[in-house]
């Protein structure tokens, strides 16, 4: 039951004939491991998804940005996910920090004063059901702002927006949770693990105390952290803070400024498992995206619950070859 690597191209909304032209070239001659290694889907616009399908290797599938939330019919400016699949569209990302940021789509009920009876909805939730229910595969994006991850509620939002959709969905088969830290998109700051440091006090760590985390390592399920020394009590650090429960075999994270990326991951996986199935935990692929570049993919996909990325910027360029060669 593997999770087979998984690396989205997100186009957003650039691009004319022309260059989407030479950006799928480039990519049909890339060489990049095989499909039982890496899954690779790219995202153009809506107006250039026929032109990419015509064009794109066989064995790299197509998503679209977005779809509506219900079936077709009176909603100038939309596209349903009827419409996706009659096109031949497997895959449609949904609930991009974009979207809810700049156009409102939110985990809220939203109802529409006018028709309540037909828009009374959990926007993000209902799309990703619906887009489901039409046979589409989907990406599912969660992830914290800045303010949110400085208030130390990274973990509180990026729950509540995952709950939002797994209160909907049954079968996890054709999700991917992408875990998009906002503060991170197109930003070039990239949630990457915290530096790692000697662990020369590892044995200071002794039962019940508070520590300044440097880093800390996910090893087959147990945890491993450094610590540059034993504080007293919380309250002072910048940094995630930790408690030790026994050793350095289990800890528990405590509110915190800075979680590193792939904390924020084993975090949600832990999430899937209490609140859905041991098996969709076990078998649902967590995705990072933010700022990902042909230089740091490496370390990034290295963390054990990282199951690939989706990329923005530099899924434009030459260098999303070599982000999706890091699946090796
Ligand atoms: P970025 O965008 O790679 O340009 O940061 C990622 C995304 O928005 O999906």
């Amino acid at each position: 039951m593997g999770r087979t690597f998984f690396v989205g191209g997100n186009w957003k909304c650039n691009g004319t004939r022309e260059e989407v032209k030479k950006i799928v070239s480039t990519l049909n001659a890339g060489e990049v491991p095989s499909q039982d290694v890496v899954e690779v889907v790219v995202s153009p616009p809506y107006v250039f998804l026929s032109l990419v399908k015509g064009l794109l290797r066989p064995e790299f599938h197509i998503a679209a940005q977005n779809c509506w939330v219900k079936k077709g019919g009176a909603f100038t400016g939309e596209v349903s996910a009827e419409m996706l699949v009659n096109l031949g569209i497997p895959w449609v990302i949904l609930g991009h920090s974009e979207r809810r940021l700049i156009l409102n789509e939110s985990n809220d009920a939203c109802i529409c004063p006018l028709i309540p009876y037909i828009f009374s909805f959990q926007f993000v939730g209902d799309k990703v059901v619906y887009a489901l229910s039409q046979g589409l595969k989907v990406i599912a994006c969660v992830g914290e702002t800045l303010e949110q991850r400085e208030s130390g509620s990274t973990m509180e939002v990026v729950a509540a927006q995952t709950k939002a959709i797994a209160e909907r969905v049954s079968n996890w088969a054709n999700v991917v949770l992408a875990y998009e830290p906002v503060w991170a998109i197109g930003t070039g700051k990239v949630a990457t693990p915290a530096q790692a440091q000697e662990p020369n006090t590892e044995r200071d760590c002794k039962e019940g105390i508070f520590v300044d985390l440097v880093e800390i390592n996910y090893i087959e399920g147990q945890v491993a952290c450094y610590v540059t020394q034993p504080i007293e009590k919380l309250g002072t650090l910048g940094s995630v803070q930790v408690y030790l429960d026994i050793g350095l075999s289990h800890l528990s994270l405590e509110k915190g400024g800075d979680m590193p990326s792939h904390v924020v991951h084993f975090e949600l996986r832990k999430w899937l498992q209490a609140n859905t199935s041991p098996e969709v935990a076990a078998t649902t692929r967590i995705i990072y995206g933010g700022s990902v570049s042909g230089a740091n993919c490496k370390e990034l996909a290295a963390q054990p619950d990282v199951d690939g990325f989706l990329v923005g910027g530099a899924s434009l360029k030459p260098e999303f070859i070599d982000i999706i060669k890091s699946a090796e």
